[in-house]
């Protein structure tokens, strides 16, 4: 029953996160969060600003956290905008580049999301079909759309395209806006950011939520020329001005400025990645070369839904879905390397 709904979302079709179970304890491979925890200036900040000085709004413009990112990146603050995680940054550069009579392209297979925007703000779009071996044809992205969206790395599939690759992207566009959503690439993928200053149509979409394991704090960031940003503060402007909370700037700053924690655990979430990549290929898996904090996998003696059922009863969550193109394959988060280990375990059983 939609009785009092408006047209807008009575035939919509929203995005579904993973589960975040309550009932139990499971190792959750499910969400790609970082197993490591966030930096413990993070954690310090944050209590310390937990007090009386909540009574106050958050300064709308995110001064302190945007000159922390600007700094990281050599960057100027005006070419940086800070948003309530990297899906709310999504989300308002679809209502701010796009418009409905110019198709929008993005690969077939990649986050959920950008569909569930597409039809959400009436956009129209063009997916892409990958490569047999899920790469993407670059070549398809270009030219003629209304606008692209790369997530580099790739979601699901965890396959990243160089910096050379994206900067061709953005030279055969200069009609539209390209949004790459650099999600997972402070795991080893070529990052897009030192292209702003040539490309006045190149955003650089990232988040805390997986390199710097803040994924509950909800902060994210887009990185584009003065303009892009312009347009992104005239969309929060006219939605929400204090979409980061001040818990969120302070903390956020702070793991921003601690690169040690942010080096040091994901260079160790890479060495799990390649070891568990390696221990998979072993038990006869297809594994996609990954640079981010997820395996894609796939074995030929057990479906995906099998492999997942079995799991779970083994206390264990990883994605799937029901794609015909990708159902029978795994995405699996990288835990510690102990949360890997019951992994194998359990797939050892289920394989016999
Ligand atoms: C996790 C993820 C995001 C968004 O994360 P936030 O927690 O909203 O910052 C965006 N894009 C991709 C591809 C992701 O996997």
């Amino acid at each position: 029953m939609k009785e009092y709904w408006s047209s807008r979302i009575r035939d919509a079709v929203p995005y579904v996160p993973g589960e975040q179970p309550k009932d139990r304890v499971f190792i959750k491979l499910n969400t790609n969060e970082n197993p490591y925890g966030p930096s413990p200036e993070a954690s310090k900040a944050i209590a310390a600003a937990a007090g009386d000085t909540l009574r106050l709004y958050p300064d709308p413009q995110c001064t302190d956290l945007r000159a922390a990112i600007a700094e990281r990146y050599g960057l100027h603050p005006s070419q940086v905008f800070c948003s309530n995680g990297s899906d709310e940054a999504l989300a308002f550069s679809f209502q701010a580049f796009f418009d409905p009579e110019r198709e929008i392209v993005f690969p077939r297979i990649t986050y959920s999301f950008y569909p569930v925007y597409t039809s959400y703000f009436g956009l129209k779009c063009r997916e892409v079909p990958m490569n047999p071996d899920f790469t993407i044809p670059m070549e398809a992205l270009c030219g003629d759309n209304g606008g692209v969206v790369l997530a580099n790395p790739n979601a699901p599939t965890g396959i990243a395209v160089s910096r050379d690759a994206v900067e061709q992207l953005v030279q055969a566009n200069p009609q539209a806006v390209v949004i790459v959503d650099e999600a997972y690439v402070d795991f080893g993928a070529e990052s897009a950011v030192s292209l702003i200053d040539r490309y006045p149509n190149l955003l650089v979409i990232q988040t805390s939520s997986k390199s710097r394991a803040l994924a509950g704090l909800r902060v994210g960031w887009a990185l584009g020329h003065e303009n892009l940003i312009s347009a992104l503060c005239c969309v929060r402007d006219s939605i929400n001005s204090y979409p980061v909370d001040r818990l969120a700037q302070i903390g956020a700053a702070a793991a921003v400025r601690d690169n040690a924690w942010f080096d040091k655990t994901r260079h160790a979430v890479m060495d799990t990645r390649e070891k568990t990549a390696a221990a998979l290929q072993e038990r006869g898996f297809t594994v996609l070369p990954s640079k981010a904090n997820f395996l894609f996998a796939s074995h030929p003696d057990r479906s995906g839904k099998e492999l997942l059922d079995g799991l779970r009863e083994r206390g264990i969550l990883v994605r799937w879905w029901k794609d015909p193109l990708i159902c029978n394959w795994l995405r699996i988060t990288i835990g510690t390397p102990q949360e890997m280990e019951s992994l194998l375990t359990a797939l050892d059983a289920i394989l016999g």
